[in-house]
């Protein structure tokens, strides 16, 4: 755009008009459906991919609005971030994945301990602008202690710019939710500043490797080695390795093959809504 001629920049300027007027409608709207609590959470599974078994769901917000139709966090959650509204809205999002997490116990947890699996787990994503919030801690809190669940069921997809900055503060935190017992991933692992030291710095549990890095799993031999090496690196750690975006079952062949213990895409599932995740549970508890 700062290449742009005279001429484009004169065609440029009222679709950045026209930009700015939707960000301020959002922005104005998204006040309304957080007081009104108007947003919807769909659930995605996430498997063990030598066994089939469902390991836990990833909680994805998604906004019903009356023009646009679903909205998709992509066009929403930078906005909430920029503006500080992603502070409530990811506590509603807490709150509302636990207690969904305690409705799943409340039917599943016998069946799958009778053979051999834990509870369900729910993923949660927290953006770095809800974690800095000096009340995210006692939001977590509350969240497992209001719907019940162990917390060791509750597991926040924190992205690599949480931890770039090693403040106290994000030391503190880290250590403080670890103690509190709840499963701590790195998101997108592999698209930022991806630093192992991280697993050694902060109590990671799991590691989520990017959808790109699994898109180029059967086309390159660097690509393969990489994944198997995060794999075998964490696996050493005590990390979990979940893959994320596997869309073909040669993509999954190749993830189980190499020793990775968990996927999560479209081959298994899309985003769920709460009672097609229900059935989906029941489908995947009774043998
Ligand atoms: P993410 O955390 O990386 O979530 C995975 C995204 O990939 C989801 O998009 C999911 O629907 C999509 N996906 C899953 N499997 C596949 C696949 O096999 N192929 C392809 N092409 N896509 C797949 P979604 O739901 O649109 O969410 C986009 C992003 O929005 C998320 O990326 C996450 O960063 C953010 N987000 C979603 N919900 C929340 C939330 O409650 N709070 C915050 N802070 N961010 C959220
Ligand atoms: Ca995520
Ligand atoms: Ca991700
Ligand atoms: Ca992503």
């Amino acid at each position: 755009a700062k290449s742009a001629g005279k001429r484009q920049w004169c065609h440029y300027q009222p679709s950045l008009q026209a930009g700015l007027v939707a960000r301020h409608e959002l922005n104005e709207n998204l006040d309304t459906a957080i007081a009104e609590s108007a947003f919807r959470l769909y659930y995605q599974p996430i498997v063990d991919l030598a066994s089939g078994a469902l390991v836990a769901f990833e909680a994805l917000v998604r906004w019903p609005h009356d023009r646009r139709g679903m909205v998709l966090p992509d066009e929403f959650i930078a906005l909430a971030e920029e503006s500080g509204q992603i502070v409530p809205l990811g506590a509603w999002v807490l709150e509302r994945a636990a207690q969904e997490a305690a409705g799943w116990h409340a039917f599943s947890s016998a069946a799958r301990a009778a053979v051999g699996l834990p509870p369900l787990r729910v993923n949660v994503n927290v953006s770095a602008r809800q974690f800095r919030d000096a009340g995210f801690v006692d939001v977590v809190r509350g969240a497992v202690r209001t719907s019940g669940i162990p917390a060791e069921s509750l597991v926040l997809e924190l992205t690599e710019s949480v931890l770039m900055r090693r403040d106290d503060r994000v030391h503190t935190d880290m250590h403080t939710l670890g103690e509190l017992g709840v499963g701590i991933a790195i998101d997108d692992f592999g698209t930022g500043y991806s630093s192992l030291s991280y697993l050694r710095e902060f109590p990671i549990s799991i590691l989520k490797i990017d959808k790109s890095f699994i898109d180029g799993l059967g086309l390159s031999q660097q690509q393969y080695a990489l994944v198997e090496g995060i794999t075998r690196i964490a696996d050493t750690l005590g990390v979990q390795v979940i893959a994320e975006g596997i869309e073909h079952p040669d993509q999954r062949d190749l993830l189980a093959a190499m020793g990775c213990p968990l996927g999560q895409g479209y081959l298994f599932a899309h985003p769920l809504t709460p009672d097609q995740a229900r059935t989906f549970i029941e489908q995947h508890t009774t043998p």
